[in-house]
């Protein structure tokens, strides 16, 4: 039978991966919504936001991103931050939206909200509905991540007694 500690140990990575998941899913779930409207708002825009400053992860973005197993993408090394950013292309950007810098993702200029706001009602209603809940789950991985954080510090004793019975002779 494990020990509650190392049961706790299993459990607590499994965690912060499930809770970048719902966050994940719920940043596809308005995908579809936002772009409808950036389709239509952005091939007219005559001062695209997309530059490559925006395209850094901040420190909640890289916990995320870690949590979910994955890496960020390579940067390139010779371009400023003022210059159009290196994963927009024709079509778009080339990150999926659920792996995007959350800035990129909350970024909706003048023209954008005027575009969700001024279409249908319903769609909109449930995006604000989603957009809600992304941040509630967000706060929520944040929470959890500083709370492993804390227990682990608790648990280097633990640990190292754990280790050492692993340790032959
Ligand atoms: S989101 Fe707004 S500022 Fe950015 S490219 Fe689209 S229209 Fe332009
Ligand atoms: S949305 Fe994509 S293309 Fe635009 S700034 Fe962010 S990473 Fe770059």
């Amino acid at each position: 039978m494990l020990l509650s500690t190392e049961r706790k140990w299993i459990m607590e990575p499994l965690k912060l991966f499930n809770n970048a998941m719902l966050l994940k899913n719920a940043i596809e779930a308005i995908d579809v919504f936002i772009q409808g409207h950036t389709a239509e708002v952005c091939p007219h825009c005559r001062n695209v936001c997309c530059i490559n400053r925006h395209s850094y992860y901040d420190y909640a973005d890289l916990i995320y991103i870690q949590a979910l197993g994955l890496e960020p993408p390579a940067y390139k090394e010779d371009v400023r931050d003022t210059d159009c950013c290196q994963f927009l292309s024709a079509t778009g950007c080339t990150i999926e939206r659920s792996l995007r810098p959350f800035r990129c993702n909350w970024y909706f200029c003048g023209a954008l909200l005027k575009s969700m706001e001024d279409g249908a009602a319903k769609p909109y209603r449930k995006f604000i509905k989603e957009f809600q809940k992304i941040i509630e789950l967000k706060k929520t991985l944040m929470d959890t991540f500083r709370t492993q954080i804390e227990t682990a510090k608790g648990d280097k004793k633990e640990r190292r007694k754990f280790r050492r019975s692993f340790t032959p002779g």
